[in-house]
């Protein structure tokens, strides 16, 4: 794709960035085929080639307009489209440029933005909020059930140790049982895993919503504080993706070298052999497997959870269009609440079309939004594996 920056925004780092990627762009098209918004809509600018074109635009001409800042704010960043790009555009890095630009120009200071940013970062507003709401969670819609269940109670996790366990921000208020669980099978394997009250949010909500300022804040943190450990486990793929990205987003060598310490936990896990454990009581065979983007585009662990599962003796169901996104996106379901509710109907059709036991997935996102949407539990893969 020929550009025309004009050179002061090509003398910047941000210019040089965004060019190099805007030339790789052949606007073949062939991403709008895994663009779940473009799957919804059938409208050129929501999809990826037409939102390239709108941060061009908005690259040559030094101007964020509202017609970008509507579709960029429809896209979930969820990468499907670079899965499918036959140039490798990276296209997660170019809107991350294109939302710096919308928010140095034409903010986003709606309430509901500003009290996402505020609550999910910070465990210690978001507990005692989890735990009020599950006082009137039978009076609340649905969809708010699974986020707002009494969480169970669970001991202190070790505080020292060799493998930092990441334990994110709301998953550790919503489903604080489960890195008590991954405690478990890693010390059963000879690991030594430990939390560190230190950790802050990794810093992708911040990102996605063009607050490189906050991210890059909280990253420098991580990497400052969390530099003794010789592992950094993630079970939460979104924050694992962010995580591993540290090195690009910082731009430095402390930051790489942490980054160069992250895995998925079922990168640590894909050699070991596990049984079947039983879920809410029940033992279970058939399991749809729903990869979060982040896993499956964002840090590309397409087939290793599977592998795990069906060692461990699950039967997977086939799921079709398991490259488009659920519609949680971080944020997303929340800010764009009627996309995101299609594209939970869609993918909860397609996960249960096969009649599975359970859905299992990677991402506490993924797993609370499409709780309400099918009627068996929807768990982290985790959590079958004894
Ligand atoms: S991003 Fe990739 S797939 Fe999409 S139009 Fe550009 S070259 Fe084609
Ligand atoms: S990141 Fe996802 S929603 Fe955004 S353009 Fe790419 S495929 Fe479409």
């Amino acid at each position: 794709m020929q550009t025309a920056i004009p050179a002061d925004t090509l003398a910047t780092d941000r210019g040089r960035r965004a060019d190099a990627i805007l030339r790789t762009c052949v606007h073949c098209g062939m991403c709008n085929a895994t663009c779940p918004t473009f799957a919804v809509r059938g409208d050129e600018l929501d999809g990826p080639r037409g939102r390239i074109y709108l941060i061009k635009g908005m690259l040559e001409s030094g101007e964020a307009n509202a017609v970008a800042r509507t579709h960029l704010d429809r896209c979930l960043t969820c990468r499907g489209c670079e899965t499918t790009c036959p140039s490798g555009v990276r296209y997660g890095e170019l809107a991350e440029i294109g939302r710096e630009i919308l928010e140095e120009q034409r903010p986003n200071r709606g309430w509901l933005q500003r009290l996402i940013l505020s609550i999910v970062p910070n465990p210690g507003v978001l507990k005692p909020l989890v735990a009020l709401g599950a006082l009137v969670r039978g009076l609340l819609p649905r969809r708010y059930r699974r986020l707002l269940r009494p969480a169970p109670r669970v001991g202190p996790l070790p505080d020292k140790g060799r493998i930092l366990l990441w334990q994110g921000c709301v998953q550790r208020v919503v489903t604080p049982e489960l890195n008590a669980h991954l405690v478990r099978l890693l010390e059963a394997r000879g690991m030594s895993p430990f939390v560190s009250a230190r950790e802050r949010c990794c810093g992708g909500l911040a990102l996605h919503l063009g607050r490189r300022a906050s991210a890059e804040a909280v990253m420098r943190h991580n990497v400052s504080e969390l530099a003794d450990a010789d592992m950094i486990v993630s079970t939460a793929s979104g924050c694992g993706v962010t995580l591993k990205d540290y090195g690009r987003v910082l731009d430095a060598p402390d930051a790489g070298a942490f980054a160069d310490k992250v895995r998925d936990v079922a990168e640590v896990l894909a050699d070991f052999e596990f049984g079947k454990r039983a879920v809410g009581g029940r033992r279970v065979q058939r399991v749809a497997w729903h990869p979060p983007c982040t896993l499956q585009h964002g840090q590309r662990l397409t087939g290793l959870v599977e592998r795990i599962l069906a060692a461990a003796g699950y039967e997977l169901t086939p799921v079709e269009d398991a490259l488009l996104c659920c519609g949680s996106a971080g944020s997303y379901s929340l800010l764009q609440p009627e996309l995101a509710g299609e594209l939970k109907r869609r993918k909860a059709r397609e996960l249960t079309r096969h009649e599975p036991e359970v859905i299992a997935t990677a991402n506490i996102g993924c797993q609370t939004h499409l709780d309400d949407a099918v009627d068996v539990p929807v768990v982290h893969w985790l959590e079958l594996l004894e």
